[in-house]
Formats: C-alpha cells, sequence, structure tokens
C-alpha cells in the first residue's frame, strides 16, 4: 500500500508539487497522469527514496520512506524512466543476479517464462549493450517482477515498448494487481491510464487537478484530463 499525504517539492522558488495527497490500496492500478514537467517523476523519486520531500510524508507498505528507509526499500520494485542495466551482462545473467539476489524460488523457470512472454528468448543470451531502448525496458520490467514485489512502482512503463509488448504489461500489471498486490505507474497517456488505472491523479505543472476514476474525473471536473497527451 502507498500513502502519499501534503507531499510538495520545491526547487528553489520553483514548486514541482503542490500538496499531493493520495492512497493506494492493495490490488489497485493506481496512476499519476500528467503532461512534460507535472511533477510525475518528481513524486515518484520522493517514494523510492531518490528525492526528499520538502513537506508532507511518503509511506510505502505503511514504512515511512524517509524515516524507515530500508524497511520501504525491501517492500517494492521500481523502474525509473530510463532504467540503468549494466550493458556488460547479458539478460540472462543480469536476471540470474536478480533472483540470486531476492532468493527467486525456480528463477531459472521464471526467467524463461518472462523471456519468451516479451518475446526475448532469442535474446538471453545477447549483451544488453546490444539492445534497443524497448527491450532494455523489457529487462527492466522483467528485474522488477521476478521478485514478485507487494508494491510496483514504475515510471512511464510504455515508453519504447512494441504493441506486443504493452499489451503484455498492461496485462501483468492488471494481473499483478488482481492477487492483491499495488501498482502505481506514472503516464502522459490518456488512453494507457483509461486502459489499466483503477484510480488516477492528473497533475498538471506540480498541482493536483483530480484525483479518482476515469468517470470520477471527467464527470467533477470535465476537462482535468486536459492538455495531456492522446497518444
Ligand atoms: P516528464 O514527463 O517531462 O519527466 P514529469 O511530470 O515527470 O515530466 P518532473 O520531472 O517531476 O515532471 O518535473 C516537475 C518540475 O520540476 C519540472 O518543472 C522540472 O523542470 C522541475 N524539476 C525536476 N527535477 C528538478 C531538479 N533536480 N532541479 C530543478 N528542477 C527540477
Amino acid at each position: 500500500m502507498i500513502e502519499v499525504s501534503h507531499y510538495s517539492k520545491r526547487y528553489g522558488a520553483h514548486e514541482a508539487v503542490q500538496d499531493l495527497s493520495f492512497t493506494v490500496q492493495p490490488g489497485a492500478v493506481f496512476g499519476l497522469l500528467g503532461s512534460n514537467g507535472a511533477g510525475k517523476t518528481t513524486t515518484i523519486r520522493a517514494l523510492v527514496g531518490l528525492t526528499r520531500p520538502t513537506s508532507g510524508t511518503v509511506r510505502v507498505a505503511g514504512f515511512d520512506v524517509w524515516k524507515e528507509p530500508v524497511k520501504a526499500k525491501a517492500a517494492f520494485g521500481y523502474i525509473p524512466d530510463r532504467p540503468y542495466l549494466y550493458g556488460k551482462l547479458t539478460a540472462r545473467e543480469l536476471l540470474r543476479f536478480v533472483g540470486q539476489l531476492y532468493k527467486v524460488e525456480g528463477a531459472d523457470a521464471e526467467i524463461d517464462r518472462w523471456l519468451t512472454l516479451f518475446r526475448l528468448e532469442d535474446f538471453g543470451n545477447e549483451l544488453i549493450e546490444t539492445f534497443s531502448h524497448g527491450m532494455r525496458q523489457k529487462v527492466a520490467i522483467i528485474s522488477a517482477m521476478l521478485p514478485d514485489p507487494g508494491v510496483l512502482i514504475i515510471d512511464e512503463p510504455m515508453v519504447g515498448l512494441d504493441p506486443h509488448a504493452a499489451r503484455q504489461v498492461r496485462e501483468l500489471f492488471r494481473a499483478h494487481a488482481d492477487r492483491g498486490r499495488t501498482v502505481l505507474l506514472t503516464t502522459h497517456s490518456l488512453p494507457l491510464a483509461e486502459a489499466v488505472c483503477d484510480r488516477l491523479v492528473v497533475l498538471d505543472r506540480g498541482r493536483v487537478l483530480g484525483e479518482g476514476t476515469m468517470d470520477d474525473l471527467r464527470t467533477r471536473t470535465g476537462t482535468a484530463a486536459g492538455g495531456v497527451h492522446g497518444d
């Protein structure tokens, strides 16, 4: 579960995020929706312990990320918007390393299953440095999913993915939440938010335009989702 309470972030005089509050319950896929500069990545970075809030609190799995970082960080899997993967390893080597680190049972079989799901089975033994952006994104998603995290936090998961992979990722977020896990993603894509999120917050230049289901937002604000891209 994720709890963000009166979270604000200021860079000098610039308010990147102003007074943001939301809760994500287990079993839900929750979206932060907004255009460039809305404050999505800033919020995610506070939640994963990378950028300290100016004010407010952020909690993951019941732990204050900035007061109990070790416990909070053990509870989530995180995929940044530009994941860094060590290029001198093959995809399989990297994923085996993750499997060992998190003591994943039956990791080899799981890795095969994931590689096949993302049509990477012929590339498992290739160096990651030879991969396209979309292929790296898939490996990053697999490495976050392999330990089966209770909370999955993903910044712009669909950027660079082909339509097949995008559909797989949508389905796996849904399935992950349906098993009682929590999924938080950011997106600038209204159709993605509509297709996968149970609830969302719409941000615009750091301000909250609305929070709720897509239907709530349409009804309450009319234009809340305006300004975000329809691709
Ligand atoms: P994008 O999709 O473009 O990444 P975003 O919604 O994720 O957009 P953020 O990256 O969170 O937006 O940025 C929110 C605002 O905070 C922007 O105006 C950005 O320029 C500013 N900002 C972000 N990081 C910093 C930083 N380290 N120093 C100063 N300003 C920053």
